[in-house]
């Protein structure tokens, strides 16, 4: 779970600039989705091994009117989906009004808040930085956004050790979720006898405690030596608002009564639910947040991208849900972007299925062939969530697409792969020389990474570079991942 930083200030004091200087080359992701602000954008930075999510929130200067003020709302909506805050001020304008709205406004959410006098190039920062501790929120970081001054102090001294915090703290409560999960299990086992199918095999949970104190007994439950093997797979039912999220999720998960995981942190954060399928265990991240205990279902942010973000960035499997009757839109298009950075495997299930005339549905689908076409590994679903057809099939991909990320591959084994595609189909000549790949080894897995070295490995075309991660898709038999190769001049 990445933590959101949110950039927070009065237009044009650089928040678009630190955010891309944040976010390096990465793709943006504009949130344009319905009751969204067109303007946030979300992207995601790393710092030394830390992630985290940006989001520039536009502008807020306090005086606005019209649409200006919707947008304005959507920027404090972005801080109550923050966890930390960058405040911007503009060093060479000073203090303004706007600027003393704004802190008003943080110093009220008592979030982790650091202000940031930007554009301190060629100026005395001390003495331009001076008058905004009267912000009263704490030391005033100086930056120059524009050329990449102080970014590093600010990250190192400031933002970094608040999200490592972060991280630490969601992974102590991942540990507790397994540890429920492990307990959970040994529990079902006790009760298993003549169970048939239709029980579920997950009682409610009151509490963490009640759970360990049934359990006293039963510490030497040994843990499975292979990796990956035998846990639960997690998968984030992620889509756009009214594609059907809930609907579905209440399909999978039936009449059962199932533990929720509320995850600590905000309203934002998605709802985790264990459940059993033939055999196998899963983890819904359920980003439509349907079975969330004790709180009313928010109709207003119901969805947040954010937190959809987040639950690709924990998931083993993406599920993306479409809607027939919508078509893919630009944001579905983002958000399978998003998923592939990641490295994340991915389902596709087409919702809304039934009651479509023959002609509607050729239709969807050759859109679907034309606009997903750069996502060819992913299993394509066509569902109805209402009336459950289609429904039972989409754990065979997602098992399928696990499965393929995790898959152990070996190094003589993608060695001699890369020579048999070489073999059927050479690499072109740069400069009256051929391009010559030599050998290979396998990289990692989840997603499964291979690494080919060579010569002139740089100068390898694209379509060269596509022709090798389709032969290796067969060759490896890999559905639902996506394939990661890098190449490396030389021996
Ligand atoms: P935003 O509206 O807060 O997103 O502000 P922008 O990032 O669009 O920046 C507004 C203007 O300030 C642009 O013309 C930038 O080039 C300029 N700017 C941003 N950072 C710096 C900086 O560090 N130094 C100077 N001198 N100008 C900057
Ligand atoms: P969410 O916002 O993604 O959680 O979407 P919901 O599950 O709340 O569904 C939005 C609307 O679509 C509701 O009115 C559902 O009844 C309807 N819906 C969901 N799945 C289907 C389906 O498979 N077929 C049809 N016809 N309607 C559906």
């Amino acid at each position: 779970m990445l933590p959101v930083v949110a950039l927070v200030g009065r237009p044009n004091v650089g928040k678009s600039t630190l955010f891309n200087r944040l976010t390096k080359t990465r793709d943006a992701l504009v949130a344009d989705f319905p009751g969204l602000t067109r303007d946030r954008r979300y992207g995601q930075a790393s710092h030394e091994e830390n992630n985290f999510i940006v989001v520039d929130t536009g502008g807020i200067d306090g005086t606005e009117e019209g649409i200006d003020v919707e947008m304005a709302e959507q920027s404090l909506l972005a801080i109550d989906e923050a966890d930390i805050v960058l405040f911007l001020v503009d060093a060479r304008a000073g203090l303004t009004a706007a600027d003393q709205a704004i802190s008003q406004h943080l110093r009220k959410k008592d979030k982790p808040t650091f202000v940031v006098a930007n554009k301190v190039d060629g100026i005395d920062g001390d003495s331009y930085s001076a008058e905004f501790y009267a912000l009263a929120l704490g030391e005033v970081h100086q930056i120059a956004a524009s050329q990449g001054r102080g970014v590093s102090q600010l990250l190192d001294h400031a933002l970094i050790p608040v999200v490592e915090k972060l991280t630490a703290e969601y992974e102590a409560a991942m540990d507790e979720l397994a540890e429920a999960e492990r307990l959970l299990e040994s529990m079902g086992d006790e009760d298993a006898e003549g169970a048939d199918d239709a029980e579920p095999n997950v009682k409610k949970l009151q509490s963490l405690e009640d759970l360990a104190l049934d359990h006293e007994h039963d510490e030497n439950s040994d843990e499975e030596a292979v990796p990956f093997q035998d846990l639960p797979i997690k998968f984030a039912l992620i889509g756009r608002p009214n594609v059907g999220k809930s609907t579905l999720t209440n399909r999978m998960l039936g009449e059962e009564r199932v533990v929720v995981y509320d995850m600590p942190g905000t309203t934002r954060d998605s709802v985790y639910i264990p459940m059993t399928r033939n055999d196998q265990d899963f983890i819904i991240i359920d980003t439509a947040g349907v079975r969330r205990r004790g709180r009313i279902k928010q109709s207003i942010e119901k969805f947040s991208v954010v937190k959809t973000l987040q639950a690709i960035e924990d998931a083993n499997v993406v599920l993306l849900l479409l809607d027939a009757r919508e078509g893919i839109s630009d944001q579905d298009l983002s958000l399978l972007g998003f998923a592939l950075n990641a490295g994340r495997s991915i389902v596709i299930a087409v919702n809304k299925w039934d009651g479509l005339d023959q002609g509607v549905k050729d239709d969807v689908k050759r859109e679907l062939d034309r606009r997903l076409g750069f996502i060819d590994f992913a299993r394509l679903h066509f569902i109805s969530a209402l009336h459950g057809t289609g429904v039972g099939h989409l754990y065979e991909s997602i098992i399928e697409a696990y499965q393929s990320a995790t898959k152990r591959i070996s190094t003589s084994m993608v060695t001699r792969i890369m020579k048999m595609a070489q073999d059927d189909h050479q690499p072109p000549m740069i400069r009256g020389r051929r391009i010559k790949l030599k050998y290979a080894h396998a990289g990692g897995y989840n997603p499964p990474r291979i690494v080919i070295h060579g010569n002139q490995v740089d100068e390898l075309p694209d379509s060269y570079k596509r022709y090798l991660m389709n032969y290796y898709r067969k060759a490896l038999d890999v559905m639902g991942t996506p394939i990661k190769i890098e190449f490396r001049e030389g021996d």
